[in-house]
């Protein structure tokens, strides 16, 4: 059996891993994806499909081996070392927040750890999930490596400009300051546009990932230099349940009403966006089918949102040669692209509807003054490539 890099993506109720096996060419290729879901739930499940998305396993969890994400990462690691007789050579993990000061995955220790574990409060529901099978795994194996890969790494390039509030300096170098987020998906995205797109690849993209959260990036021959996230993974985009850009008089309107910052919390990031507009659901799916008047609300905000975002970056990057769709809503929904693009048809933009409908990878055709793509994400390849690459770099090639 080849040797395998085991990639860990753990959220706040589910622990998300894939596997890629190290062929002798150095490519990295998917055995294995699955997912501990409903951790802390009643009905907790261990899903996992091989590399073609056929399921191969899946099986409800006794509850009480899924209490918290401890358990339920002993017990897929259980699953993991059962299934394939061997430990992978290196652990990947997404870690959503890096700080102001990596740009780059780094190899886990116990400073890190502590480094990163201050980050928490910038990233309440995604920074403890994010440590906590890193922690574990150290426990138990020291002398597996691990690769922390930052959500925020890929944009720390930005002009320092973008990444300034109108704030006094010293709330600045306390590191009150625009980091930006879904920085795994942008540079793979940004790593498959030469291939696909190479005239485009070298100008200025605004690559937009819409998913459960969502943002739009700039990138300039395939690096990032502004981002709509800011300090937290709360500004920008409306999101399925985050509200995206808000004024803060609205937080101080909600504290001198009495709310304090753990309800406030609470609504920011479950009960805005889709899902507190429409007043009906945060998934997209829905919201296109549902016919009330409150759905069509929603979208419309997220289209009009989303095209002001495109046009804020445009002035960033003093142009726009292209646009890219990625993740669950870019990637699958036809409508929703349609009238984000009818926002940016003073940009030329036009959508080939053929083309649209099959989810491109070109969903533009000659009548349209800049090309648009739809770009499947995949972060966790991405985590894979970094954590070998980490690995070579700190302890020549493993295997
Ligand atoms: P992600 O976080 O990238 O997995 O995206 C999840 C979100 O993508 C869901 O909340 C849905 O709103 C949206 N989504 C997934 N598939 C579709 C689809 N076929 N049409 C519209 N939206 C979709």
């Amino acid at each position: 059996m080849s040797d395998t890099i085991l990639v860990l993506n753990a959220g706040s109720s589910s622990i998300k891993f894939q596997l890629f096996g190290l062929e002798p060419s150095g490519r990295l290729a998917r055995q294995l994806k699955g997912q501990v879901e409903g951790v802390g739930g009643q009905n907790p499940r261990l899903v996992v499909a091989d590399a073609s998305d056929r399921p191969v396993f899946q099986e409800a969890c006794p509850p009480a081996r899924t209490a918290d994400l401890e358990a339920a990462q002993e017990l897929l690691g259980s699953w993991l070392v059962g299934h394939l007789g061997a430990v992978p050579v290196a652990v990947g993990h997404r870690v959503v927040h890096g700080g102001p000061d990596f740009a780059m995955p780094m190899l886990v220790d116990d400073a890190l750890i502590e480094r990163l574990a201050k980050f928490a409060p910038l990233a309440p529901l995604h920074q403890p999930n994010n440590l906590a099978p890193i922690r574990s795994i150290r426990a138990r194996r020291p002398d597996l490596p691990q690769v922390a890969c930052f959500d925020t790494a890929f944009h720390r390039g930005h002009p320092e400009i973008a990444d300034r509030f109108a704030i006094p300096d010293s709330l600045h170098q306390e590191g009150v300051r625009r980091y930006g987020f879904h920085g795994l998906s942008y540079e793979y995205v940004a790593s498959r546009l030469p291939e696909m797109a190479p005239a485009m690849a070298a100008g200025r993209v605004v690559a937009l990932h819409l998913g459960s959260g969502c943002s739009a990036c700039a990138l300039v021959d395939g690096r990032s230099v502004d981002s709509t996230m800011g300090f937290t993974a709360l500004d920008g985009l409306p999101m399925g349940t985050r509200p995206g850009q808000l004024d803060p008089g609205v937080v101080l309107y909600l504290m001198q009403k009495g709310q304090d910052a753990d309800a406030i919390q609470h609504l920011l990031y479950h009960d805005c966006g889709l899902k507190g507009l429409s007043g009906i659901s945060n998934d997209v799916r829905e919201l296109l089918t549902s016919g009330q008047p409150g759905a069509g609300l929603a979208l419309d905000y997220f289209a009009y949102r989303t095209g002001q975002a495109i046009a804020a970056l445009g002035a960033s990057m003093g142009g726009i040669d292209g646009i890219v769709f990625t993740a669950g809503i870019g990637e699958n929904s036809a409508p929703m692209r349609e009238k984000i693009a009818t926002r940016c048809a003073w940009l030329g933009l036009v959508l080939d509807p053929e083309r649209n409908a099959t989810h491109g990878p070109r969903i533009t055709g000659p009548a349209s003054r800049i090309p648009a793509f739809v770009i499947p994400t995949d972060e966790e390849q991405m985590i894979a490539r970094h954590t070998l690459a980490t690995l070579q770099a700190t302890k020549g090639q493993p295997g």
